[in-house]
């Protein structure tokens, strides 16, 4: 089979079944890949052994043999989990995540562990403690983040699907970055059970893939409820790619949202290429309404601040006690706890600790959580409005593409502005779809997304799927991975 490195889902089932390719095979020459390529990108943190890959994943399924890699912030039971972190050295996780359970008993073979920003926590890939991880259309240039080796991994075809996770935008903006498909779906239709909590009431675990029927087929093999979480929804598994026939819903609404597309600081070229996308989807007979939602000026202070009190308390059970890292020389308990922290974090996690605890601690929560969970629920409402009106909303996911390494260490808060278009999503708990639409003069990608209601997901994998199907967007390729 030719162009096996970016060969969909469909492509290499078939190819199983033709015999064309053997379980085996298909495993290898995916791993060599890794061997071969992720010197120069360093999207992985562990690639496992072949025979331990294949032992732990049923002989049949659904996704059987069609490899994946996991963001280390998922529990795979017998491996390390690091969350990229110093603090869990040598922490091996007791049990699989449920995503991950589902994911073996279909057949799929869990490759490795991808590289994350510790704990979730940035934008770029960058507060990793092990490595950094390179944009794959530029190596100069950071994935985005904080799920940056997942998928970098998926753009530059070292895997076909990967999963990462998403607190604010951590799927959506590096799949924009990198050129690929990225889903982050409503809150509690994956179980968190096995996802390491950031701020739990906005985690989701994402999906990472090159095409929107690859991404629609993992969520049908992950999705749905579960007793071991008790955020999850009570929703029945289904088959997410029963709508993908290249058409639209009949007389389907989009809203653009017009103080995104239009705000201050928007590369012209993303701007252009999103215009353009949106002249596609109206020729394609979607109704196009140009719609603001000024609330969306509050959303990255509000996501600061709840992600920040939520990572907080969080965060505090990585005390030297039960996982990982240990500071064993300090005399006292308490030293122990703090030599442990302070040895075993990094500076961004720090921070973020520090400021939960400020906006959390006595005399100050009223000001700044109080008023963040309120203004929460006025996003929600205010979505809840417009979707009264529209059927999904398109925005961009990022306002400029993929950045230079370093190019925020002066300016932090700039770093935080990454997630202005993404973090609202977030907040209302709704699903949101990045797809790409272009690149720039300089070949790097652009997306767009897809926002829809609570549980929309198979509709916004319908409008994304009609405009991949006339678009040669994810026909294209990093040259370097070739
Ligand atoms: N960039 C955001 C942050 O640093 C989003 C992270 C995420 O979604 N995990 O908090």
């Amino acid at each position: 089979m030719k162009d096996l490195a970016f060969a969909t889902i469909t492509q290499l089932q078939t190819a199983l079944e033709n015999k064309e390719i053997s379980a085996q095979e298909l495993l290898k020459y995916y791993c060599e890949r890794f061997a071969q390529y992720d010197t120069k990108l360093g999207s992985a943190l562990e690639i496992f052994d072949l025979e331990s890959i294949m032992a732990m994943s049923a002989s049949k399924g659904f996704l059987y043999a069609i490899p994946g890699l996991i963001k280390d912030n998922i529990s795979q039971k017998d491996r390390a989990l690091t969350c990229a972190s110093k603090i869990l050295e040598g922490y091996v996780a007791t049990y699989d995540a449920t995503a991950i359970e589902r994911l073996k008993n279909a057949g799929a073979f869990l490759v490795g562990r991808a590289n994350l920003d510790e704990f979730a926590m940035g934008s770029s890939t960058e507060t990793s403690a092990f490595q950094k991880t390179a944009n794959p259309w530029d190596l100069s240039r950071v994935p985005g983040g904080s799920s940056g080796g997942s998928i970098a991994a998926v753009a530059a075809g070292l895997v076909p699907w990967a999963l990462g996770s998403e607190t604010g935008g951590s799927v959506r903006q590096p799949a924009a970055l990198c050129g690929i498909v990225g889903l982050k779906p409503t809150y509690g239709l994956i179980s968190r059970n096995g996802l390491v909590a950031y701020a739990s009431s906005l985690d989701q675990i994402g999906i990472a893939t090159r095409s929107v029927r690859d991404n629609a087929m993992i969520l049908s093999v992950i999705a749905g409820h579960d007793t071991k979480d008790s955020s999850s929804l009570y929703v029945d598994k289904k088959d997410y790619t029963t709508l993908l026939d290249g058409k639209l819903k009949e007389g389907l609404k989009i809203g653009v949202l017009e103080n995104a597309l239009h705000a201050q600081g928007v590369d012209p070229e993303v701007r252009e290429a999103i215009e353009k996308a949106i002249v596609e989807y109206e020729k394609m007979g979607a109704i196009i309404t140009r719609i603001k939602m000024p609330i969306m000026e509050y959303a990255a202070a509000v996501y600061f601040v709840l992600s920040r009190a939520e990572a907080a308390s969080n965060l505090a059970r990585f005390d030297g006690v039960r996982y990982g890292l240990r500071d064993k020389n300090e005399k006292t308990l308490a030293s122990m706890y703090t030599g442990t922290r302070h040895d075993g974090f990094g500076q961004e996690v720090k921070a973020r600790i520090i400021m939960g605890n400020y906006v959390l601690s006595f005399g100050h929560a009223a000001e700044f959580y109080n008023n963040a969970k309120k203004v929460q629920r006025m996003m929600y409402h205010e979505y809840a409005q417009t979707f009264k009106d529209v059927d999904m909303i398109i925005s961009p996911v990022t306002p400029a593409p993929a950045f230079k390494f370093g190019a925020f260490d002066e300016n932090k808060l700039q770093m935080d502005l990454q997630d202005y278009f993404t973090c609202s999503v977030n907040i209302a708990g709704i699903p949101a779809i990045s797809v790409p639409c272009g690149f720039t003069k300089n070949n790097l990608p652009i997306g767009f997304q897809l926002i829809g209601p609570h549980l929309s997901e198979a509709h916004l994998y319908q409008a994304a799927y009609a405009y991949e199907q006339i678009t040669p967007w994810h026909t294209m390729h990093p040259e370097a991975f070739k």
